[in-house]
């Protein structure tokens, strides 16, 4: 397939460079990034999109998506499709899908779970909002580039099923981390609290998969001084989504709230930025009641 690639960071540069590995013809354009391998320069985006049966981006906001759409829409082929990777407020999705539409472009919002490790592996998991024809196009991508892609239903609803996803992950790391501190203070050991609620109701992903407390359970950014992994400033991006979202659609969601207020507080006013977002563990160590 031709696919024109736009923004070839840390998840866009290995995501095209499996497709180019698995034989797709790719053009890439980036302001900053360097062409990964296999990737053949283009000196636009409009320039990148020419020509694409499939154009991709994977990009930091909605409000550059934006941009970018309207500038490689107009210069694609009418039936092709722009599928969008990157992680952005359900409204910026759905505000690209309908200029796609009219163009005569259909669009997909398909964002991805399974970070750096997981674009480079080719084990990402997509979530995809928009057409079945649109998803059926970029279906085989998908499988290049990913392990599972679920069609979540109309557009935004990609953008939809990610925030809510990282909003209950957000929330399950901190009420994860506050046990574990509050197992301390009650003399209650790491190893033993693992043992009991890995096997407990309290389980989950965050517990049994990428438990925060270091040297228990699986390998997890824990194990390594707490770098990321998942950084706490993309997991506060991804709150902050969910209550734009939330406030948008008039959603009651108190522990989204709060875990993006806890974030916040990590990230701008204390040691969090840089850190993967299970750092909340030290932090809750180091503190007392009030
Ligand atoms: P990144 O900052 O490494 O990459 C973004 C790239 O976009 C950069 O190379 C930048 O130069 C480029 N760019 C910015 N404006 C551009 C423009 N106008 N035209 C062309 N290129 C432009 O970010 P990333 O970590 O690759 O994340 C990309 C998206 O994926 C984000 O929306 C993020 O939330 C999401 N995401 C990231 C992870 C992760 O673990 N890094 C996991 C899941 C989802």
């Amino acid at each position: 397939m031709k696919i024109g690639f736009i923004g070839l960071g840390n998840m866009g540069a290995p995501m095209a460079r499996n497709l180019a590995a698995a034989g797709h013809g790719v053009t890439g354009f980036d302001t900053h990034a360097p062409m990964p391998e296999g990737v053949e320069a283009a000196t636009s985006a409009a320039a990148a999109a020419t020509g694409a049966e499939v154009v991709i981006t994977m990009l930091p906001d909605g409000a550059i998506l934006r941009a970018v759409a309207a500038e490689v829409i107009p210069a694609m082929t009418a039936g092709a499709v722009f599928c969008d990777c990157s992680t952005v407020d359900v409204e910026s999705a759905r505000a690209v899908a309908d200029q796609a539409a009219k163009a005569g472009i259909a669009a997909l919002d398909a964002p991805v779970s399974g970070g750096v490790g997981g674009a480079a592996a080719g084990t990402l998991t997509f979530m995809a909002g928009g057409s079945d024809a649109a998803f059926a196009t970029v279906a085989p991508l998908f499988a290049v580039m990913g392990q599972k892609a679920v069609h979540c239903g109309p557009s935004g609803n990609g953008q939809a099923a990610k925030i809510c996803n990282n909003m209950i992950l957000g929330v399950t790391m901190i009420a994860t981390c506050e046990a574990f501190a509050l197992a301390d203070k009650l003399g209650l050991s790491r190893q033993k609290m693992f043992d009991v609620v890995s096997t407990s109701s309290g389980y989950s992903w965050v517990m049994n998969a990428y438990c925060p407390a270091p040297g228990i359970g699986p390998k997890s950014p824990a194990d390594n001084d707490y770098r990321p992994g998942f950084a706490a400033e993309l997991m506060l991006k991804d709150l902050r989504l969910s209550q734009q979202a939330a406030e948008a659609a008039d959603a009651d969601t108190p522990m989204g709230e709060l875990a993006a207020r806890l974030y916040a507080h990590f990230v701008e006013a204390e040691d969090g930025r840089g850190m993967d977002f299970s750092a909340m563990l030290p932090r809750f160590e180091k503190r007392h009641r009030g």
